[in-house]
C-alpha cells in the first residue's frame, strides 16, 4: 500500500487540495489535485489527476452548502473511495498564513501548537481562522492522523532584525507589530530549485518576484530571505489584484478624519477595492487589463510595473547588489509583457533582456552578456508543503 500526503490550503470560501504519493527517497509525486469552491453558497467540487484529466465532480444543493466541516469530511471520503485499497492518506500538510515569530519552520500540530496558532489570529484575521478551521476539524475527527502546519511567514525569519523592524517605539514590536513577510513557501521553493538553473544563486543575491493575485518580492541572500516587500500584513509592498500595496499611512488618517471611514470601510477599500481593480475600474485580472485599450487599464499596469521597479532597486540595495531575478506565480509565469517591461526597466542594474527567450517562456530570459541573469520559473507551494510534511514527520520519528 502506498502512503500519501494530503496538502490542504483553506480560504474563506474554498479548500484547495493536492495529494502526493510519499515514496521513500523520491520527490513527492503528484497524484490528484482539486478544490471545493463556494463553501457557504453554490458549492462545487472538481478534481483532476496528474495528467490533468477530470476524475471527480460534485455539486451541493444550494440550500445546504457544506461549509468547511462538511467539505473536508466529503473530500476525505471521496479520496478513500478513489484510492481504494492501494493508497492511504498518512499525513496532512496545511498552508497556514501566520507563524508569528515563534514558528520559523514547519511544525507537527498538537493541542498546544494549535492554541499558539489561535493566538496569532489577530495578526491575520482574514486568513488564519480558515487555515485553523480545517486543522481543528481533522484533530477532532481523526486525532491519530499526523498534521503539519507550514507557514507563509517562516522563510522570512532569517531576515536581519533591521529588515523586520518598523520605526516605532519598542513596545509595539514587543506586542508583535513588526514586518513578517509572506509568500514564504513560494520563495523557499524557488530558492531550492534556482541553483539547478543558476549555480551562482546558491551563494548569490537574488530577487524573486511572486506576481500573482497577491504579489510580493523577496530579496534572497545565499538561499535565505534577507528582505521582502510584504510586512506586518499581506497588504504592503506592490499593488495587487485588489490590494493597494504600500501607501502613505497619512492617507489612512486622512480618510478616517475627513471621510469618517472606520476600520471596516478601510479594510474593504485597501484589501478589496484597490490595486489593479481599483485603478482600472475594470478587473483584477492582468489578462483582461492587457487585452483592454482603456487608459485606466493601462495606468493600472503602468503603476504595477513602476512599483516593481522601485522595489527592485530597494531590494537590490538591501542585498548590496544583484546576481539574478526570478519571475513566478500567475502574472510572473504568464505575462510576457510584464516580464519584458520589468527587465527593460532593470537595465541600469546590469540586466540585458532577451526578447526571444522571453517570448519562448524561458526559463532564462537574459542575453549571454547580461551581468544579472533573469528567469521565469513556475512556483510550487504545495510541493514545498509535501516536502516539509515528510521532513517534519521523519524528524519526529528520530526524537
Ligand atoms: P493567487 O495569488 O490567487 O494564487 P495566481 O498566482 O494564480 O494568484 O495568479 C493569478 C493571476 O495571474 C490572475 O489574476 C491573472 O491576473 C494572472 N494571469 C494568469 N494567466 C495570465 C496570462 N496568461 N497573462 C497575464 N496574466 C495572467
Amino acid at each position: 500500500m502506498t502512503d500519501t500526503i494530503l496538502v490542504l490550503n483553506a480560504g474563506s470560501s474554498s479548500i484547495k487540495f493536492r495529494l502526493y504519493a510519499d515514496v521513500p527517497d523520491r520527490e513527492p509525486e503528484l497524484l490528484l489535485r482539486g478544490q471545493v469552491d463556494g463553501l457557504y453558497g453554490r458549492a462545487s467540487f472538481a478534481a483532476k489527476d496528474a495528467n490533468d484529466s477530470r476524475v471527480g465532480q460534485h455539486e451541493w444543493n444550494e440550500a445546504s452548502p457544506p461549509g468547511h466541516d462538511g467539505a473536508v469530511a466529503w473530500l476525505l471520503d471521496w479520496l478513500r473511495q478513489r484510492l481504494g485499497a492501494s493508497h492511504r492518506v498518512t499525513a496532512v500538510g496545511h498552508r497556514v498564513v501566520h507563524g508569528g515569530t515563534a514558528f520559523a519552520a514547519p511544525v507537527r500540530i498538537d493541542g498546544d501548537v494549535l492554541a499558539r496558532l489561535e493566538r496569532l489570529v489577530p495578526l491575520a484575521p482574514l486568513h488564519q481562522p480558515h487555515n485553523l478551521a480545517l486543522i481543528k476539524i481533522l484533530l477532532a475527527s481523526d486525532p491519530d492522523l499526523p498534521q503539519v502546519a507550514c507557514f507563509d511567514t517562516a522563510f522570512h525569519r532569517s531576515q536581519p532584525m533591521l529588515a523586520q523592524s518598523f520605526a516605532l517605539p519598542p513596545e509595539y514590536a514587543e506586542a508583535g507589530v513588526r514586518r513578517y513577510g509572506f509568500h514564504g513557501l513560494s520563495y523557499e521553493y524557488i530558492a531550492t530549485v534556482l541553483p539547478q538553473f543558476e549555480p551562482r544563486a546558491r551563494e548569490g543575491r537574488v530577487v524573486v518576484l511572486h506576481l500573482g493575485n497577491g504579489a510580493s518580492m523577496c530579496a534572497i541572500q545565499a538561499s535565505h530571505s534577507a528582505a521582502s516587500t510584504m510586512g506586518f500584513t499581506a497588504l504592503d509592498g506592490l499593488p495587487m489584484g485588489t490590494r493597494c500595496g504600500a501607501i502613505d499611512p497619512g492617507v489612512l488618517l486622512y480618510l478616517m478624519n475627513e471621510r469618517k471611514m472606520d476600520a471596516r470601510a478601510l479594510e474593504r477599500l485597501l484589501y478589496h477595492e484597490s490595486g489593479l481593480l481599483g485603478v482600472s475600474g475594470l478587473s483584477n485580472d492582468m489578462r483582461m487589463l492587457e487585452a483592454s485599450d482603456s487608459p485606466r487599464a493601462q495606468l493600472a499596469i503602468d503603476l504595477f510595473v513602476y512599483r516593481i521597479g522601485r522595489e527592485l532597486g530597494s531590494l537590490a540595495a538591501a542585498l548590496g547588489g544583484l546576481d539574478a531575478i526570478v519571475f513566478t506565480a500567475g502574472i510572473g509565469e504568464n505575462s510576457k509583457t510584464v516580464r519584458e517591461r520589468v527587465c527593460r526597466d532593470a537595465a541600469w542594474l546590469g540586466l540585458e533582456f532577451d526578447e526571444q527567450a522571453n517570448a519562448a517562456g524561458g526559463p532564462r530570459i537574459n542575453t549571454e552578456s547580461s551581468r544579472v541573469s533573469a528567469w521565469m520559473i513556475p512556483t510550487d507551494e504545495e510541493l514545498m508543503i509535501a516536502r516539509h510534511v515528510r521532513r517534519a514527520l521523519s524528524a519526529d520519528v528520530g526524537v
